[in-house]
């Protein structure tokens, strides 16, 4: 195997790929599809530059994500949304984006075994 193609592998197995991981800013409309469709995925809800100071797990089916705050027009403008399936997939971002792992929701407690 060339070297190129051991790199692409490495960034393939440790990168999520699109199908697997979705970000949504300025797409609201994107946004409540994806969580239309996914009912038991995982998002974390961050600023539009991703920072530790606010990084938040919350299951796709918490009442945070469900209901915008009164004050709030959009779920994908002031603070933008990144989805998976998997929250392990959402783990590996945080430490590959951010460089650390992210909040999780006192709410919903994502942590938690499904
Ligand atoms: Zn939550």
């Amino acid at each position: 195997m060339n070297v190129v193609l051991a790199r692409w592998c490495c960034l393939a197995r440790y990168r999520p790929t699109e199908s697997q991981m979705q970000r949504f800013e300025r797409d609201d409309e994107g946004f409540l599809a994806w969580r239309a469709a996914h009912p038991a995925g995982f998002i974390v809800n961050c600023n539009p530059t991703p920072s530790l100071d606010y990084l938040m797990l919350h299951r796709a089916s918490c009442h945070f994500m469900n209901e915008l705050p009164k004050d709030y027009k959009h779920w994908t403008h002031a603070f933008i949304k990144v989805c998976a399936e998997e929250k392990g997939v959402l783990s590996v971002w945080c430490h590959s984006e951010v460089g650390g792992a992210p909040s999780s929701c006192q709410h919903c407690d994502p942590m938690a075994p499904a």
